[in-house]
């Protein structure tokens, strides 16, 4: 089986501080049309396409639609696809809302969010990974303990492709003067308390003091989608 991580060199071993615009470079040189990117269009993910943009003319950018974006994610995803010309491609689950409602029961989220993430979100995500031979995401380190030790280029073991992370050592702070200083667009919600924006049904404002993803399914302890450990 062909596992382009034997034969990747470059940068697989891009020390901490390596420029993301490098790492981004360096990635589609490497990779060329076997590399695409996704976004939830976070803050992280506003700044990555801003970077990729620059690096690529026609940059491939996916992002999954579950189906229960909040209406801001949407506009955001407009006004980014105008700002740089990009026609973002949706990945959806193989079952609609409906359908899922039908063979599972209503709000699957609620009793079993796990498998509502595998059915939207991660099960698209391996469908599409498999097309490529890396993919870019925007994590950080700091976001939760299974991004803690996230590199800037490494070896994807769940979905067995290259992972790209350009901002895997940078701070929500590094993160927002970025935006700042390059006046980027982002989701307004962030300015009414929604730090980390997911599925509307599993997100809610976050209270003063409380961490970054607090509002992501904060009935359970559930910290991650799954698309990243
Ligand atoms: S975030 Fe919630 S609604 Fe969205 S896929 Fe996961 S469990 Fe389902």
């Amino acid at each position: 089986m062909y596992r382009p991580w034997e034969a990747i060199g470059g940068l697989t071993d891009a020390p901490d501080g390596t420029d993301p615009i490098e790492v981004l470079r360096w990635a589609s040189a490497r990779f060329g049309d076997r590399v695409a990117m996704a976004t939830g269009f976070g803050p992280e993910g506003v700044v990555v396409v801003d970077m990729l943009s620059r690096v690529v003319e026609s940059p491939q950018i996916f992002y999954l639609d579950t189906g229960f974006l909040f209406s801001e994610t949407h506009e955001l995803r407009e006004r980014l696809g105008t700002r740089y010309g990009i026609e973002f491609e949706r990945v959806e689950p193989e079952l609609s809302v409906d359908a899922q409602a039908s063979r599972f029961g209503d709000q699957l989220w609620t009793r079993e969010p796990d498998r509502c993430c595998s059915l939207r979100k991660v099960v698209p995500l391996r469908r599409r990974l498999r097309d490529l031979d890396a993919w870019i995401t925007s994590i950080r380190r700091d976001q939760t303990p299974s991004r803690a030790a996230s590199r800037p280029v490494e070896w994807d073991t769940k979905f067995e492709l290259v992972k790209i992370n350009p901002l895997a050592t940078w701070s929500s702070g590094d993160v927002w003067s970025y935006i700042q200083e390059h006046d980027l667009p982002y989701n307004v919600l962030h300015d009414s308390g929604y730090p980390s924006i997911g599925c509307t049904n599993c997100t809610r404002a976050v209270q003063s003091g409380e961490a970054e993803r607090a509002g992501r399914w904060s009935w359970t302890a559930k910290v991650e989608c799954g698309l990243h450990g």
